[in-house]
């Protein structure tokens, strides 16, 4: 049976809860999970350095965009406890995206400072979301070194990145578009290559992939950044996103012959 696997990147202390009500409170209703990629000390001052004039990342709000300091998840208690609802009941997986989200952050090939980066932001997570099992890993901007794959794999993580990433590592299942494939018995990589929502894109034309998707393939990956359905941080989520948004969940929420699940749910299928 198809599996679709809901992704929401960029959670951070900046998350307003109402914004992800808006966005999945429907798939909570129906009782199903989505995965929430989380930063859990947040750098304000990030830039995205693939993007021409190297910008402010643009999951910073304009209040605090530039400022040269963190911002701890647990810090914005109404989130963490909304969240920590949500983890108990099953209704979210909460998955470590990075420690800052600075654009370089784990490119590094240094071990030391991977390790560092991963103990601290578990920790974190663990402190602001004791309900929640800290499982998968999804590295900022898709960018990731071997040796820090390397680490995810060792500490025992399930892995959800791009494509691009894995050549270096041979051993890893070379797969591709939307897929998962096991990295052992206990751990899952899932290939996630493109954000079906995005800014940039036309909504209709998302919408369109989206289903393509859905309709050819055993697994896709639906992957959001819920700062998207607002930019550039509107009060109310744009019209035409929205509207294509919900029109992709009437399609899943409706249909008796898909599944939904978690990345740490997927891998703990078949398993013995
Ligand atoms: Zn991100």
């Amino acid at each position: 049976m198809p599996t679709i696997i809901f992704r929401d990147d960029d959670t951070s202390y900046f998350t307003a809860p109402e914004r992800l009500q808006a966005i999945y409170g429907r798939v909570w209703d129906a009782g199903e999970p989505v995965c929430l990629a989380v930063i859990p000390w947040v750098y304000a001052d990030t830039r995205v350095y693939w993007s021409h004039g190297n910008p402010q990342d643009p999951g910073i709000p304009p209040e605090h965009c530039g400022e040269t300091r963190n911002f701890a998840i647990s810090d914005n208690r109404a989130l963490c406890d909304f969240l920590n609802k949500k983890a108990a009941a099953g209704l979210v997986e909460i998955c470590l995206h990075g420690y800052t989200h600075t654009f370089f952050e784990f490119i590094t090939h240094d071990l030391s400072l991977i390790r560092q980066k991963l103990e601290q932001g578990v920790d974190l997570l663990r402190r602001a979301f004791p309900a929640a099992d800290i499982k998968t890993f999804i590295p900022p901007y898709d960018r990731i070194s071997p040796v820090a794959l390397e680490e995810l794999i060792a500490a025992g993580f399930h892995i959800s990145t791009m494509s691009h990433n894995l050549s270096a590592l041979p051993a890893l299942p070379q797969i591709a578009g939307f897929d998962a494939g096991r990295i052992n018995q206990r751990q899952m990589l899932y290939v996630c290559d493109d954000y079906l929502f995005t800014y940039q894109r036309d909504p209709a034309e998302s919408l369109r992939l989206a289903r393509g998707s859905l309709a050819t393939k055993d697994l896709t990956i639906v992957c959001n950044h819920y700062w998207m359905f607002y930019h550039p941080w509107r009060s109310q989520p744009n019209a035409a996103d929205i509207a294509a948004w919900h029109s992709l969940l009437d399609a899943i929420l409706g249909a008796d012959d898909c599944e939904i699940a978690s990345f740490a749910g997927y891998a703990a299928r078949d398993l013995p």
